[in-house]
């Protein structure tokens, strides 16, 4: 494994914007004065070498504002940030309208293969400079959404908790203490339902607006193109969602009932519906310092380089778990390109989910790893619902490792949990996104009238739901808190793609492991080489949209006799 710099040695400087036209200036003059392919793709190359450093600035940027969002020096350079970031897209999207002429396309496809090209069509479709002003207003109300709900200050119990710790208390054995936790949850959420639906309501008629300005008749065309989506489109998006309502609905009401009756309850509440074991949901035992050793044990087993580099993560400070006030809340994974390197950001608080932290985020930050060295940024990571399968089938390939964080008891009803919650989330995962075509084709509804129509998402997908006297999630006010409902609008149905995706590498696995986590190193070393569907078939699977896949993945799970219905 090569050398690493330390997360403290990263070294971004800000630059400003005449510094990069006049790179650009000076890249576009190499690439007029280049006349054969060599020198051409010497030029690309180049320009490939400026866009990891920005990336990387932009990343930086981002991150830092994410662990301290109450740091005014860090606000500031995320504001500077995103006043600058529009103005590089402009010089990028005129290079990439160049580049995509002959006689570089011809050049690029054969050199990279056609890939990098559709990612580039895409993007051409999403900026004008006329909207420059729009994204810069977009990212001012996206991280306002951020700060606000990471300054939440949740009393409970005599005690101050942000969103994130709060988690903790919403799936406890004892009753009172979960429906008490939810409470203070939607109380806040009712206390500033009319900041957060202000804001919502500013970002749909900006996005709408620039999808206008650019030739679209609503956002969701734009949204589709901004998220790369390549080889898919909304018809194929539309099927897969109602095959998810006619095959997995009857199945997770099995599964709610079934909890139901474990928990021995009369009537499953929505505040019942995060506990799955009537003496606790299983929780790791140990802190910070002990998950992280018996992370490394774990890696270190699974192979194919993963430990070494689980290792370097923690070395390097690579990982950032601990929760802390005015920490953003969530976690994810992002990287530094012009290192090659990624960081995981996540909040522990005390629950499973810390454990998902160390087989999610590292799922990504290990394919970001191992496609460091692909030739081109774009590849580095691949469109986002192929992302996630990385991340969620390491969920599921960690099983037989569970041990090591839960007993032996805990480990198997941990599985179990793992993989109901699973099954029930391709309905969630559905409902919010069939609830944002429905946000972006009505852009004038009223905040009201949104309300209302994720109550019909909620009553289509997950009809067990009763919210008893939660009432503003009772009125439809639960979709607030979603970060990617304001954030990363349409991305959210790319988990419920991945997840048929990793069921089957969970299949797999079962059948011959060492078979399956050899084609989910291939997988992740391919990075963004291809879109979603040809990545899925090369990595032996079946793509979600192809006829029948998801029937027989459910199929096979019942087959397997790990749901007994
Ligand atoms: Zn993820």
């Amino acid at each position: 494994m090569e050398k690493a710099v330390d997360f403290q040695s990263i070294k971004v400087s800000k630059p400003t914007q005449e510094e990069i036209a006049a790179e650009y200036q000076k890249l576009q003059m190499e690439m007029e004065d280049a006349n054969d392919k060599k020198a051409r793709l010497a030029a690309v190359q180049k320009w490939d070498q400026l866009r990891r450093r920005l990336n990387t600035w932009y990343a930086f940027t981002g991150l830092k504002f994410q662990q301290d969002t109450c740091n005014k020096q860090y606000k500031m350079d995320l504001a500077y940030r995103d006043e600058l970031w529009p103005k590089i897209t402009n010089l990028e999207i005129s290079m990439k309208r160049r580049l995509l002429k002959a006689p570089f396309r011809t050049d690029i496809e054969s050199q990279f293969n056609q890939q990098v090209t559709a990612l580039w069509e895409a993007d051409i479709m999403t900026f004008e400079p006329a909207i420059q002003d729009d994204l810069v207003l977009e990212s001012k109300l996206q991280a306002e959404y951020t700060e606000l709900t990471a300054s939440a200050k949740l009393l409970f119990e005599g005690k101050s908790y942000n969103i994130s710790e709060i988690v903790k208390f919403t799936q406890e054995a004892d009753r009172r203490l979960r429906h008490k936790s939810q409470r203070v949850l939607w109380n806040w959420f009712a206390e500033n339902g009319e900041h957060l639906d202000r804001l919502f309501d500013d970002l749909v008629h900006l996005r709408t607006n620039m999808a206008k300005k650019l030739g679209y008749d609503n956002y969701v065309g734009l949204g589709y193109k901004r998220m790369h989506r390549i080889d898919y489109n909304q018809d194929d998006v539309e099927q897969y969602r109602a095959e998810i309502r006619r095959v997995v609905l009857p199945l997770a009401q099995s599964i709610r009932e079934r909890q139901r009756k474990r928990l021995n309850l009369e009537k499953l509440y929505s505040y019942d519906e995060l506990l799955f074991d009537p003496t606790g949901n299983p929780k790791p035992q140990g802190d910070h310092d002990w998950l992280i050793e018996r992370a490394t044990k774990m890696f270190d087993e699974m192979g194919s380089g993963m430990g070494e580099f689980f290792r370097l993560m923690n070395s390097r400070h690579l990982l950032e778990l601990k929760n802390r006030e005015g920490k953003a809340p969530g976690g994810f994974c992002t990287d530094f390109p012009s290192y090659g390197l990624p960081f995981i950001f996540a909040n522990f608080n005390g629950t499973k989910g810390d454990v998902e932290v160390f087989t999610h985020e590292m799922g990504h930050a290990f394919q970001c790893y191992s496609s460091r060295k692909q030739p081109l940024v774009d590849y580095l990571w691949p469109t986002l619902e192929s992302c996630e399968i990385h991340s969620m089938s390491l969920e599921f390939l960690t099983w037989p490792h569970m041990e090591k964080f839960f007993d032996k008891e805990g480990s198997r009803r941990f599985c179990r949990m793992h993989l109901e919650q699973s099954l029930l989330f391709l309905l969630y995962g559905s409902a919010v996104d069939h609830f944002q075509h429905l946000i972006y084709t009505q852009p004038d509804a009223s905040p009201a009238q949104r309300h209302t129509m994720w109550l019909e998402m909620e009553r289509l997908y997950l009809p067990w739901r009763d919210w008893d006297d939660l009432t503003y999630p009772a009125m439809g006010g639960s979709w607030q808190n979603k970060l990617h409902i304001y954030v990363f609008p349409f991305y959210y149905i790319d988990y419920v793609l991945a997840q048929c995706c990793a069921l089957q590498f969970w299949l797999k696995a079962e059948k011959d492991f060492d078979g399956a986590i050899k084609q989910y190193v291939s997988l992740c070393q391919r990075g963004g080489q291809a879109p979603f569907q040809q990545l899925v078939r090369s990595a032996g699977l079946k793509s979600p949209f192809e006829k029948g896949c998801l029937e027989e993945v459910i199929n096979s799970i019942y087959q397997y006799g790990k749901i007994r219905v």
